[in-house]
């Protein structure tokens, strides 16, 4: 169900950031994202504690990953989503035999119906904040240690912070102390701004094409380790994240959602300075709902 994912050299990108680029290719996990490791462990966990029933929320790919969990180990999953929620992850997670309520026009609404069904048997799914969610996450440095690299430094996208926490936490127990660059669109930035003010800010709102990304408010780990080790905060523009799946398209033959186009891009566009030597681990964290012709329509838009 969760997969040992390939780590590729980047020739395209390794040239242009003049260091060794590796793809930690998470986009090939079988629900489409790194969200396979992170809601795919919690699953597994609480069916193991008698779960007889998954709960989630989420219009995107956590929602996707509880539904093919769900069918996976054989345990019924009930999804809320909020009307914003694009067709094709519903027919996703209908296609692995969730049953998707769609309710309300904001998630806050899906959340509140979905945290009806939820009792001792029925369990609710976090999104983002769970600590079986983030050891799930941090296989993901064991593994790219077990493949003989050594990072350097990490380059992953941010949402809710669960990647975030994960990985913080594989480098931790791998006893690896080297920065990891945060990256989020500017409409998404919750933890740029937290990292700017010093403070555990919610967003008024969230705004753009990277959907995925578009946490109010990162989960509190998230912003602690901000506060405790070295993370530094980038943010890309929507064009910028549209414009780098396209060439990743290209140059990887893998379709990313912008969420994952906002790290390519500051890989593309060289935002960071690294050594010859450096190995730069890029989390490919992927997204199942996006296709060729949304990702047009938002480069025409
Ligand atoms: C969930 C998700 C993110 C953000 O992860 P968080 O743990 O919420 O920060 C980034 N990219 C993709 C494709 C995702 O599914």
């Amino acid at each position: 169900m969760i997969i040992k994912t390939p780590i590729l050299k980047s020739k395209t990108l390794s040239n242009i950031n003049n260091c060794n680029i590796w793809l930690k290719m998470e986009s090939t996990q079988p629900s489409g994202s790194f969200k396979q490791r992170s809601i795919g462990n919690a699953c597994s966990y609480y069916a193991e504690q008698g779960a007889k029933k998954f709960i989630s929320s989420s219009g995107g790919n956590a929602g996707i990953s509880v539904a093919y969990m769900g069918n996976s180990l054989n345990i019924p999953a009930t999804i809320v989503v909020p009307k914003t929620t694009s067709q094709k992850a519903i027919d996703i997670m209908r296609q692995q035999g969730a049953e998707v309520i769609v309710h309300g026009e904001i998630w806050t609404e899906a959340n509140e119906l979905a945290l009806q069904f939820v009792n001792s048997e029925a369990i609710y799914i976090h999104p983002f904040d769970d600590q079986y969610l983030w050891d799930g996450v941090a296989k993901i440095i064991d593994e790219t240690i077990e493949d003989g690299i050594i990072p350097s430094a990490v380059v992953l996208s941010v949402g809710g912070g669960s990647l975030l926490s994960g990985i913080s936490q594989g480098l931790s127990k791998n006893k690896l102390n080297i920065p990891i660059y945060a990256v989020e669109t500017e409409g998404t930035a919750s933890l740029n701004t937290a990292i700017k003010m010093g403070q555990h800010i919610k967003l008024d709102k969230v705004t753009g094409v990277a959907t995925t990304l578009a946490a109010q408010q990162v989960c509190k780990n998230a912003f602690e380790l901000t506060q405790l080790k070295e993370i530094k905060g980038i943010t890309v523009t929507d064009e910028e994240a549209i414009d780098a799946c396209f060439k990743f398209l290209d140059d990887h033959r893998t379709l990313v959602e912008p969420a994952c186009g906002a790290t390519l891009a500051t890989l593309y566009n060289k935002k960071m300075d690294f050594s010859p030597s450096d190995n730069i681990l890029v989390i490919v964290c992927g997204g199942a709902s996006i296709s060729l012709e949304q990702l047009l329509k938002y480069s025409s838009q």
